[in-house]
């Protein structure tokens, strides 16, 4: 007989594990239950694979700050480097899922062994409950993923509603239905027990782990500084905040918020990431007291480049001013912070 896949589940929190007034699917509190209750609740679960659950946060997924960042990538890690383990799972919430697996694609070493994020839009007391489904289906693609070694796989991928994603090209489109990440390029999809395979997942100027070395070099002057615990990494990163364009800015509003001013900034532009005129005064003085500026779009399909609407072309500034490309938003803010750090250990 065929042993079975070791996983181990890191489960965060989120509606998977939210728990109301029994048929609802809204005013439920998130994270109130434990890992080992909803695999129970999956109908020959424990001949699917052998789990061990690691509980490390109870939270919904907009309440992660930097240090629940830190010290989930520490938990992938340590679960990766476990003989025990063959693949991992990460239960999250769907809100934020796509800042989170972003971010580990960019700071887990690469290795062979698939890490999969998965999420529910339902809580487990729903009567439409989504969860049991999303982690059933989450089991079979880790063993699908695992029998299909040695081929390398990407370091992250995330499981919603039978589809599964690569980590750049992930977004939450839908604030209610299951299907919350549909309309995002999904690279297979989950038949009976099986992945069909449709396309590799796509990473462009974001390879995995590219900034596994700099976040560990970055940890070590971190602990070493001034009492600085292994359990508190707010600070770690630069601060690097978001501002989403629309009609009628007030340049004195958004200056104001900027104060002081942060090592980066991603303006959320219109269209194909253009900045309205009213902003560049405010964008060329943070450009020159050093601030480096990410344009990406509010739009949620196609891609930010550099050369379009982009005033600052060759200009001295060029340099500083990058694009998202087909990062959200929010991932252009982990992109850049992380990029940031980057030069700081690089000088
Ligand atoms: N607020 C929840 C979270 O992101 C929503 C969800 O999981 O769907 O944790």
């Amino acid at each position: 007989m065929p042993r079975k896949t070791r996983i181990t589940l890191i489960s965060t929190g989120g509606t998977i594990a939210g728990l109301g007034q029994v048929g609802h699917s809204t005013g439920y509190t998130a994270g109130a239950v434990d890992a080992q209750t909803l695999l129970d609740a999956i109908p020959g679960v424990h001949g699917l694979a052998s789990l061990r659950i690691v509980p490390l946060f109870s939270i919904g997924s907009q309440d992660f700050t930097e240090t629940h960042s830190m010290l989930l990538r520490q938990a992938v890690m340590d679960a990766l480097n476990d003989r025990q383990t063959d693949a991992v799972l990460v239960t999250h919430g769907t809100d934020t899922l796509e800042e989170t697996a972003f971010f580990l694609h960019l700071t887990v070493p690469v290795q062979s062994k698939p890490v999969l994020l998965t999420a529910a839009m339902r809580p487990a007391s729903a009567a439409s409950a989504d969860g049991s489904g999303n982690l059933r289906d989450a089991l079979h693609a880790l063993r699908s993923l695992c029998a299909s070694r040695p081929v390398k796989t990407p370091n992250i991928w995330v499981l919603m509603a039978n589809r599964l994603y690569g980590a750049i090209e992930t977004s939450k489109r839908n604030a209610l239905a299951p299907d919350a990440f549909h309309n995002q390029r999904h690279c297979a999809f989950l038949l009976d027990e099986h992945l069909e395979w449709i396309s590799a997942p796509v990473e462009g100027a974001w390879p995995a782990g590219r900034f596994a070395s700099v976040l560990d070099k970055a940890m070590v002057n971190w602990a070493s500084g001034k009492g600085a615990s292994q359990d508190d990494f707010d600070g770690l990163l630069p601060e690097v905040p978001v501002f989403v364009c629309h009609q009628d800015i007030n340049p004195k509003r958004v200056a104001a918020m900027l104060k002081p001013v942060p090592r980066g900034w991603v303006i959320a532009g219109v269209g194909h990431g253009a900045v309205p005129a009213m902003l560049h005064p405010l964008v060329n003085k943070l450009l020159q007291q050093g601030c480096w500026i990410m344009r990406a779009s509010r739009t949620p399909e196609g891609p930010v480049f550099v050369s379009g609407e982009n005033p600052w072309n060759q200009s001295s500034f060029e340099g500083r001013m990058l694009a998202s490309g087909r990062l959200t938003p929010w991932q252009s803010r982990i992109a850049l912070q992380l990029s940031l750090l980057e030069s700081d250990i690089a000088a």
